[in-house]
């Protein structure tokens, strides 16, 4: 397959991301990729979210933004934020709206003069596969998760796993098909299937959305093949077909590092600069993603852990938004940076992510897990401190246990840190007894830019999916 710098010209797909910085990083990158390969791509958004697109439509003035209204909802109930068109803490509530997209999509189609043949969109818009057996075109699923975890939560949906005793939080479901037979107490299961079952809102919504996942056309995903290999034999056996795509990891390209999801410039600078004046492998990272926000509590023992480990650390901590209790969220406590001065670095807001984690000097990464953050920090080869608060998080930290390069400090969304343990883990994980988890991150970072350089899986997976779109 020919790449092209300015794309265009071949067959056409619609690109449609789901609003959560999580979904919609990995799938502009994605679209990038997608646009390098000729096709001429529309991609939806609503109009809060339109500014997320620039860095892509300057780089690919061919790709077409559809912008379609916020569809008109009673939906969303107070303290779930719909400013940006964003959600914070209310994912059904927004897909719940988001289907109310389906008839101006059909206009659109219909009026276009040459439409698309296939349809590519996120994981959490499954009612998509139906919209496009009414057009009469392929959909393609992306999954921001990892394979293995896409894999359970798969069998949730397929299976309805029960509960003995529906008042039990801890009884423990297990997958026996998956490798390696993960199981996980209930209220680690994902926090959307839970909801479906316990009768929560939008239920039938998520119901055919996720079906309407497992029964699509074609699965993209953001892992690679070296990474999750018998994951992957498992999913394309699970689905009944090959149509899988493994194309990950999805990560910016280095002039872009600092920008992306909107990071600035100078606080780049400043960071990196601060990292300069230290050896490789001697600052830890901490962030929990674009959503998590802690509670008083956790930041307080998280800051008490972090002061004892007596490592060096940047945390990047995000601020309460409107569905957050005022000052119950969020607080640093006082003194604390003024105590860890010289040694500690707290960036409030969004933190250039890719562009810290390739600093020689950062040497772990306290994660939540979010599966975009385990890439980047396998991508950077460096290994985690895992601390799983929900979603696919449980079997992304389970993943890397298994692959030998995390450390679980902590689990749920709403568990306190015990400082202690959090300080001893913290301070070995830049000690020179982190050598091994160290070497064997950096095995793992080779292999993934193996996958995407020019003969790699991922890169042949894209070339795949290119000439796959364009075939009659
Ligand atoms: N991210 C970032 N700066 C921040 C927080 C997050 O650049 O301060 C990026 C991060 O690099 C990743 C994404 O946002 O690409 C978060 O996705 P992930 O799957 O890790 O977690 P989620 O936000 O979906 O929980």
């Amino acid at each position: 397959m020919a790449i092209s710098e300015h794309g265009g010209g071949g067959a056409h797909i619609l690109v449609f991301p789901y609003p959560a910085q999580g979904h919609m990083i990995p799938l502009l990158d994605l679209t990038h990729h997608l646009a390098l390969r000729n096709l001429t791509i529309t991609i939806l958004v609503t109009p809060k979210n339109l500014h997320f697109l620039k860095p892509l439509l300057i780089k690919h003035p061919s790709i077409q933004p559809l912008v379609l209204p916020f569809p008109p909802t009673d939906s969303i109930p107070d303290g779930v934020e719909n400013v940006r068109d964003l959600p914070s803490g209310g994912f059904m509530y927004m897909m719940g709206a988001l289907v109310h997209l389906y008839d101006p999509i059909v206009d659109w189609f219909r009026n276009h003069p040459s439409p698309p043949v296939a349809i590519v969109s996120d994981m959490f818009l499954g009612w998509t596969n139906r919209l496009a057996g009414e057009l009469k075109i392929s959909r393609y699923v992306f999954s921001p998760s990892g394979v293995m975890a896409l894999s359970v939560i798969y069998n949730l949906w397929r299976h309805i796993p029960k509960r003995n005793d529906p008042r039990d939080e801890n009884e423990v479901i297990e997958f026996r098909d998956i490798p390696n037979y993960p199981s996980y107490e209930w209220w680690k299961l994902s926090p959307l299937f839970r909801s479906y079952v316990e009768g929560g809102p939008h239920s039938e919504v998520l119901l055919a959305s996720n079906v309407g996942n497992i029964e699509s056309f074609g699965l993209i995903i953001n892992s690679f093949t070296e990474l999750e290999r018998g994951y992957l034999d498992y999913m394309k056996k699970f689905l009944g077909h090959d149509r899988v795509w493994a194309v990950g990891p999805l990560l910016p390209s280095e002039e872009e590092r600092v920008g992306r999801g909107g990071a600035n410039e100078i606080l780049a600078g400043e960071i990196k600069s601060w990292f300069d004046q230290f050896e490789d492998a001697t600052v830890v990272y901490v962030c929990f993603g674009s959503q998590a926000v802690l509670t008083n509590k956790q930041m307080e023992m998280l800051a008490l852990g972090l002061e004892k480990s007596g490592a060096r650390f940047l945390w990047s901590c995000k601020e309460p938004t409107k569905g957050h209790k005022v000052g119950e969220y969020g607080i640093i406590p006082s003194g604390f940076e003024a105590r860890v001065s010289g040694r500690g670095l707290i960036v409030r807001g969004w933190a250039p992510q890719v562009a810290i984690l390739s600093h020689p000097a950062v040497g772990a990464f306290l994660t939540h897990c979010g599966w975009n953050s385990v890439l980047e920090s396998i991508a950077a080869g460096v290994p985690m401190l895992t601390w799983p608060m929900g979603a696919d998080q449980f079997a992304n930290a389970d993943l890397l246990d298994e692959l030998k390069v995390g450390s679980r400090v902590c689990e749920g969304e709403r568990t306190v840190p015990d400082s202690n343990k959090l300080a001893r883990l913290v301070a070995s994980s830049v000690s020179d007894e982190n050598g091994a988890p160290i070497a064997r991150a950096k095995v793992l970072s080779k292999a993934a830019q193996e996958s995407i350089g020019k003969v790699g899986s991922s890169y042949k997976a894209l070339d795949n999916l290119g000439d796959h779109f364009s075939k009659p």
